[in-house]
């Protein structure tokens, strides 16, 4: 028996504790109100959060694009002072640090602006592919890491004064952008590549898909280079599609149509303003047709960004269904499916000389695969029909079997002339196999060690 009760209690308490409206009962309840607070939950404390993320401060599409501008961003991960984190690192600026709060907002047009905001595009657009092919496993990996190689990309915005081009070089693990004065302005103004969210994730592109598949850049075959350079557009794309206010001014801005004219397929608008090109430096929402390209690997880029473009717009409007979702909510989901069917695509494809014809194929299979509705199949496989890279055809079970549409000759090599920068660096293109200097220096090493050789056994 409790040493606390009185005498006598113990054979009444059974009976006060049943709810019953006695007079015990009663004067049991006053005697628990007035002694114990009755019914007040005991707080269990919760733990604070960890506190890690930052506030970043961007341009969201490019300077010219005025109704989008700059604004604020959570990033969720942790970003050193420079900015930097175990991937990106910014370089050839002065360091910059967090303020008070942890956040990176620096003041436009300062060089501490364009390193957060070039830092912070290229860690958006590796995020997202990561989150696309999340649920495969595979890693993301730059073209130089390995298990014992976890080094980082370097990201040099102001990484080519006076230069009207920008870079991704494997050799130098780096992208570098360039700043240019505007041809024929007066007063003389300065235009940073690095300030559009197009070029910055376009370059971050080349670097991703070099981790991804490292024999394409360097290959000669004109599709090889067409991929890389669609791709890097493509992430500018899907990059913007990622963002819920960016999908919200392309539904208002195109009133839902995504083949009237937006922001979402001109590239690079200021650049291309620039040069004296109103829809930007390429556009996504093109017609054209194998045929109609040659072996110029920035105009082959177009066909594959324009199917891919198409594949978007349609499998959107099949999807659009404003009784039960919002169509900025569905251009968001149908952007997000479609970068993870192609970044699929691309890696059950041949690790050398891929063509456009490999993507396709793997794309209609992917979406069949998932048990998408008939119309996804369609999309695709209507969209590389037009653009002539797959030809369809009836086997003899009644299945549709694609085959390889319009393709180079062999001998054809990709005219790399008018691409982006990284595609005509020296790196990728040159071949130093055949190079006379090379061959000379291969030559004076041999002899050299022959000799050391002899040099040594004579010694011993
Ligand atoms: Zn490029």
């Amino acid at each position: 028996m409790n040493s606390l009760m009185q005498k006598g209690e113990e054979e009444s308490l059974p009976v006060a504790f049943v709810p019953t409206p006695t007079q015990q009962y009663r004067q049991h309840r006053k005697v628990n109100k007035v002694t114990k607070s009755a019914g007040l939950p005991i707080p269990i404390p919760v733990p604070f959060p960890r506190l890690n993320g930052h506030r970043v401060l961007i341009w969201k599409q490019d300077p010219s694009v005025t109704e989008i501008g700059i604004r604020k961003v959570f990033m969720p991960n942790l970003i050193s002072s420079g900015p930097r984190n175990s991937r990106i690192t910014s370089q050839g600026l002065p360091p910059v640090s967090a303020n008070a709060f942890g956040d990176f907002i620096q003041t436009p047009g300062t060089d501490q602006f364009d390193a957060v905001h070039t830092f912070s595009i290229v860690q958006m657009t590796l995020k997202m592919v990561q989150r696309a092919l999340s649920s495969t496993g595979n890693p993301i990996p730059w073209q130089w890491n390995s298990a014992v190689n976890t080094e980082p990309l370097q990201v040099f915005a102001h990484g080519l004064p006076d230069t009207m081009n920008a870079f991704y070089s494997r050799g130098q693990k780096a992208l570098k952008f360039g700043d240019f004065i505007k041809p024929g302005s007066n007063p003389p103004q300065r235009i940073f590549t690095c300030r559009s969210l197009d070029i910055v994730a376009h370059e971050t592109g080349h670097a991703i898909l070099d981790g991804l598949k490292p024999n394409w850049i360097t290959s000669p075959n004109p599709q090889a280079g067409g991929l890389h350079e669609s791709f890097g557009d493509l992430m500018a794309i899907f990059l913007t599609l990622s963002q819920l206010d960016q999908v919200e001014a392309i539904i208002a801005q195109t009133k839902a149509n995504l083949h009237d004219k937006t922001f979402l397929a001109d590239m690079a608008e200021e650049f291309g303003l620039a040069l004296g090109r109103p829809n930007g430096l390429r556009n996504a929402d093109n017609d054209l047709k194998m045929s109609e390209v040659t072996n110029e690997v920035h105009a082959i880029s177009q066909v594959f960004t324009g199917a891919i473009y198409d594949i978007l717009a349609d499998i959107f409007a099949s999807e659009r269904n404003t009784a039960k979702k919002d169509d900025a909510q569905v251009l968001l989901e149908v952007g997000q499916y479609l970068l993870s069917v192609v970044l699929r695509a691309i890696l059950a494809s041949p690790n050398v000389n891929p063509t456009y014809a490999n993507l396709a194929i793997k794309m209609k299979d992917i979406v069949v695969a998932d048990g998408k509705p008939v119309h996804y199949k369609n999309a695709v496989v209507n969209r590389f029909t037009v653009r002539e890279i797959v030809v369809p055809a009836l086997g003899v079970d009644g299945s549709e079997i694609l085959s390889e549409g319009f393709t180079f000759a062999d001998n054809v090599e990709g005219n790399f002339h008018t691409c982006c920068g990284c595609m005509q660096l020296e790196e990728y293109r040159a071949n130093h196999e055949n190079d006379e200097e090379a061959k000379e220096l291969a030559k004076w090493l041999k002899k050299h060690a022959s000799d050391e050789k002899n040099v040594k056994n004579k010694g011993e």
